[in-house]
């Protein structure tokens, strides 16, 4: 789960970790009334589930609030497209207002999980305002990385070292070691999956701030943080990722045109390869979950029906927990309240296959039966390619 800028900094502030004073609005007026608050020059931000704002026109700088007003007037209700949003932008909604720094230096710091190494990597960088990513293949030697121990977490001398590492030094070096050890504590206690500072700056009058902030949370995690899932905006995600979070369905869009239906996470891998391998693209991938009830499936269903680009639908599952006799309630009850407009290919196997199969046929729904895997990837990519049911 992700979080605005402006929440993931009051946590920062919780934790105390410096960031510049600023609020929220959601009108010209209130960034008005902000501005004034905080006096002297203000940055005006859009506030969306992405970067690279700045370079697209999301960030604004203000003399005094009458300025701030303009800024705001011109940021909300525009669509932002960076690098980071959908092709068709996100609509701003609400402004961040904030202290304008005097930046001396920017700088990069992050926290997330190394799988490799199975525990936390903190990593800092004195190229901010950058894409991480591409100082990573440009000059990777740029990049400060300290490994903590899972238990004994992240030592003194660590965050020392990163603060060295970022060229701090006399009391921006501690104000640097006291930012990361806050920022740390924050990742850990709050179940982050990415803490990610950039820029990170020095000012010109010896403060260090975080500038920005981007904050992503574990969502396995989510049911200890009651708080962080009150920060959730939803208008954010994307309708058919939210619906499909409802009712606890592994759900993600894809480019393609298969829609597939699957239960486990790996017969879904495994379906998504075989539809590529038969020369088809998969639409998302779906995974119902091992014990998927019939009303969980009728709204897999719903779902993989109300996107547009899915042309036919492959329902691949193995009856195990999940018995088949249930898959075909579910599909039943899907197809009779939707009504079905699309092909629908299924391959089955396990548990009560045959009773599952017999209440198919007995539907009267225009189903297409597999014989395996293969065989379903192919009909369900013949007949996302124009071929008739
Ligand atoms: P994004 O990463 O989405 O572009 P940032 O918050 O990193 O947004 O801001 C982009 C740039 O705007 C920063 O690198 C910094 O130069 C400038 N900026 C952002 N906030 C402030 C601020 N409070 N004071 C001065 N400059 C700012
Ligand atoms: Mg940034």
């Amino acid at each position: 789960m992700k979080i605005h800028e402006h929440q993931a900094k009051s946590l920062l502030r919780d934790f105390g970790v410096a960031v510049p004073g600023g609020d929220v609005a959601d009108t010209p007026a209130g960034a008005r009334a902000i501005a004034q608050r905080l006096g002297g020059k203000v940055v005006v931000k859009a506030q969306v589930h992405a970067g690279g704002r700045g370079k697209a026109g999301g960030i604004k700088l203000a003399d005094d609030p009458a300025g701030a007003e303009a800024a705001a007037r011109q940021i909300l209700g525009m669509r932002l497209k960076t690098p980071q949003t959908p092709p068709e932008g996100i609509l701003v909604r609400t402004v961040m207002v904030e202290e304008a720094s005097a930046i001396d230096r920017e700088l990069y710091l992050s926290i997330t999980l190394d799988r490799g190494r199975s525990t936390h990597v903190v990593m800092a960088s004195q190229a901010g305002g950058m894409e991480i990513e591409e100082v990573a293949e440009r000059t990777p030697e740029k990049i400060f990385r300290e490994w903590t121990h899972p238990a004994l977490g992240l030592g003194d001398f660590q965050a020392r070292r990163l603060a060295f590492g970022l060229g701090l030094t006399g009391d921006r070096l501690k104000q640097g070691v006291a930012l990361i050890r806050g920022l740390f504590a924050l990742y850990l206690a709050r179940d982050c999956s990415l803490v990610e500072i950039n820029p990170l700056v020095v000012t010109k009058d010896g403060r260090v701030l975080a500038l920005d902030a981007k904050l992503n949370f574990d969502d396995n995690a989510l049911y200890r943080h009651p708080a962080v899932v009150a920060l959730r905006d939803v208008h954010e995600e994307d309708p058919l990722d939210v619906e499909a979070s409802k009712y606890s369905l592994n759900y993600i869009k894809l480019d393609g045109n298969v829609g597939c239906m699957v239960n486990g996470a790996g017969l879904a891998m495994a379906t998504m390869d075989i539809v590529k391998l038969a020369g088809g693209e998969p639409a998302n991938f779906l995974d119902v979950g091992g014990g998927a009830s019939p009303e969980q499936i009728e709204n897999a269903f719903r779902i993989l029906s109300s996107d547009p680009s899915v042309k036919a639908v492959f329902i691949n599952v193995f009856g195990g927990i999940l018995r088949v006799d249930r898959l075909a309630e579910g599909v039943i009850a899907a197809v009779r309240t939707l009504g079905l407009t699309l092909p629908v290919v299924l391959r089955a196997e396990g548990t009560n296959v045959e009773l599952g199969k017999k209440m198919l046929a007995e539907s009267g729904l225009a189903l297409t039966m597999a014989d395996d895997m293969a065989d379903g990837a192919r009909k369900a990519v013949a007949f996302a390619k124009g071929a008739r049911a």
